[in-house]
């Protein structure tokens, strides 16, 4: 399949893959193939996943947001296709170079929807745990669009807080008591997750910065993440005469994601957003944005994005490598693909499914491992029962001590679907043994009888 950005850039050897869009009559086209394969890469499929995503209104510089990102990514990570480290000490390039990556445009019209994916993976490897990581980019759109229906628009902000570890929710001007709503579905999902009262009770998700561009009130609150973690206690604070759902919106917000932060951005300068005077097309280079706006970026997207910073994608404090993040992240494709909003509890209730069926089958594997082991050394029927027992005993304290997700009955499901896959091999594994114990025995009984007739 051609890719949908031919003209790739000579530095950045990626393009963008549009794996979720919208139809016209606002149903979810899925085109994840390519994804798949990316995530399946030899040199990704076993690292841990950091899923960086962007989600807001268009037309608010989201795309442009994230071509940045790129070059700062390019500079400081090897990636699947370019293994060279870019520029690392002037990662934003020449002042004149035009921004290129994700298609971002200063038309009307809408560019990008549904979820698109850069296709290219950034690699890691963190010095402090040894923990092999892979960065993945994503660019979301749909949210306040008005050719996005207001379901199409929770669809795809549920299913951006689902599949990210580092969430950026871009706003213009000021923070906006509806946008707030569209948090609605996480803090949902973070209901039941609390209502589990499993041991761990962690929140759900990793990280949601609340960026706002355009920020004209910097004598309240300054520039940049300073000013914005004031601001975000403002807006996020609880207050007697605020309705029942604003304050429990606030609350479970606070209750979802391990970090919460804010970020003020100034506005870049008119060249950058076009107007009259200067028709003339404006090609993204930084060299003719505003100075402070500049300096401002530059700090931001080295908190975003540098080393110490990466947070990686966790479901239920297990964290995820890239195949198995891709499973997740089909699975709940196709959960939001329905005419219906998924409810916040099925997707609850297929999250801990596919949380524990790894569980178990890792259990499993324990217990099948263990048999290979000492199978060679049985030598009577007594022993097959006893490397079965022991064997079974490991997998099923292996299930106790692991983390694990849902609530007592989740736990006794999956605790009986496992006993039930281990007998299962068990059956077949006593017969062939026994049937092997029972030739080795007649071989040993015919050999006897030879060397006693001579
Ligand atoms: P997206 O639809 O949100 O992805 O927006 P784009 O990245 O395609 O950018 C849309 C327009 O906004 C372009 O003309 C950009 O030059 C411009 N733009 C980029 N950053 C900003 C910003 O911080 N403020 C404003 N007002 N415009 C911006
Ligand atoms: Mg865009």
């Amino acid at each position: 399949m051609e890719p949908a950005y031919k003209d790739k850039p000579h530095c950045m050897n990626g393009y963008p893959l549009n794996v979720l869009k919208f139809s016209d009559d606002d149903k979810i086209i899925i085109q994840n193939e390519e994804l798949k394969e990316m995530l399946q890469h030899p040199k990704v499929k076993f690292r841990k996943i950091v899923p960086f995503s962007i989600i807001g209104a268009y037309r608010k510089g989201k795309s442009f947001l994230l071509d940045y990102c790129l070059r700062y990514l390019y500079a400081h990570y090897p990636s699947i296709n370019c293994p060279n480290l870019i520029n690392p000490d002037n990662w934003m390039g020449a002042k004149d170079e035009p921004l290129r990556g994700f298609s971002w445009r200063s038309g009307a019209t809408r560019d990008t929807t549904g979820i698109i994916v850069w296709s290219d993976v950034f690699l890691h490897n963190c010095e402090m745990t040894g923990e092999k990581i892979a960065i993945i980019v994503m660019d979301t759109q749909g949210l306040f669009d008005t050719l996005t229906t207001a379901t199409g628009n929770s669809r795809i902000f549920a299913l951006g807080t689902l599949i990210s570890s580092i969430q950026v929710l871009n706003l213009s001007g000021v923070v906006q008591e509806d946008q707030l709503q569209y948090l609605q579905f996480a803090t949902e999902f973070a209901k039941f997750a609390a209502a589990d009262k499993n041991e761990l009770n962690a929140k759900p998700f990793q990280n949601l910065m609340f960026l706002v561009r355009d920020w004209v009130n910097w004598k309240d609150h300054d520039y940049g993440l300073e000013g914005g973690s004031t601001y975000l206690n403002t807006f996020l604070e609880i207050k007697p005469h605020q309705k029942d759902e604003l304050k429990s919106v606030r609350q479970f917000i606070k209750e979802s994601f391990e970090e919460l932060t804010c970020s003020l951005l100034p506005h870049p300068g008119d060249r950058v957003i076009g107007n009259k005077k200067n028709q003339q097309m404006y090609d993204g280079n930084w060299g003719e944005m505003d100075e402070e706006f500049v300096k401002e970026l530059a700090i931001l997207i080295d908190h975003l994005l540098k080393p110490e910073r990466l947070v990686l994608k966790k479901v239920n404090q297990n964290k995820l490598q890239a195949a198995e993040y891709f499973g997740y992240l089909d699975e709940y494709f196709h959960l939001f693909q329905s005419e219906e909003i998924p409810e916040a509890k099925t997707i609850y209730e297929i999250t801990v499914d596919k949380n524990m069926n790894t569980l178990i089958d890792s259990c499993y594997d324990q217990y099948v491992q263990n048999i290979f082991q000492n199978e060679e050394l049985i030598e009577t029927s007594d022993q097959i029962v006893i490397v079965h027992r022991m064997s079974k005993n490991d997998a099923l304290l292996l299930y106790k001590t692991s983390k694990k997700m849902g609530n007592k009955n989740h736990d006794l499901k999956f605790k009986d679907i496992l006993s039930l896959k281990i007998e299962e091999y068990y059956k077949s594994w006593l017969n062939t043994s026994e049937t092997n114990l029972k030739e080795i025995e007649e071989q040993k009984e015919k050999t006897r009888k030879l060397f006693q007739e001579k």
